[in-house]
């Protein structure tokens, strides 16, 4: 009896695990999800709080990707946004946490990570993008934002100001990357 109590416990378990897997993970390209991103940005907001670690939040949207979808139709697109997915991962540290926020927008959480890293982590993974060549015939670029960590900030803070630096970089003509500096109001 015990042994089977215990085989059924296990099974649960792995149940229990694979169900969070895919509550976390982005269906289509299959890296973090929103919700995945947003649990591990305030884990590490807290610990960057508590132990003065830097932390940069990199967000990024691709660039005019509604004419993809309209040239080459939603499927293309589907595979375009797995190809971008798998670019960027493979192009990361393992301690960067990459995931897809929503739509055709991405964040990258690069821990221990100050702002001049951050920014060329951003530039490198602009320049992957636009060398890429995801089909002969699709040209692929993205704008992203930057931002770094200030004592005080929320993970919402972070990402509207990442967000900001998004905006900017799609203002400014596309395919680059803009840094926001943080207004500090505590010392660091
Ligand atoms: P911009 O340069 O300003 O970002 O222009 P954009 O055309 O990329 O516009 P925007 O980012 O606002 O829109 C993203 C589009 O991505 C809208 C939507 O039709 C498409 N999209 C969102 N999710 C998916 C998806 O899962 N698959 C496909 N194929 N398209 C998607
Ligand atoms: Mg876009």
């Amino acid at each position: 009896l015990m042994s089977r109590i215990r085989e059924h416990y296990v099974k649960s378990q792995v149940t229990a695990d694979l169900m969070s897997r895919l509550a976390m993970t982005d269906a289509l390209t299959q890296v973090d999800n929103r919700r995945q991103l947003e649990k591990y940005l305030s884990e590490e907001v807290k610990r960057a709080d508590r132990h003065r670690l830097p932390l940069a939040v990199i967000m990024f949207d691709i660039d005019n990707f509604k004419r993809i979808n309209d040239r080459f139709g939603h499927a293309t697109g589907d595979i375009v946004l797995m190809k971008i997915a798998q670019i960027v991962s493979d192009s990361l540290r393992s301690t960067d946490r990459f995931g897809r926020w929503g739509g055709d927008e991405f964040i990258c959480v690069a821990t221990n990570t100050n702002e001049d890293t951050a920014i060329l982590l951003a530039e490198r993974l602009r320049n992957e993008l636009e060398q890429a060549r995801i089909d002969e015939s699709i040209p692929v670029t993205g704008s992203f934002g930057v931002t770094r960590f200030v004592r005080g900030d929320t993970p919402d803070a972070l990402v509207r100001r990442a967000d900001m630096g998004l905006f900017r970089a799609k203002n400014n003509g596309r395919n680059q990357v803009v840094t926001i500096f943080p207004e500090t109001t505590l010392p660091v």
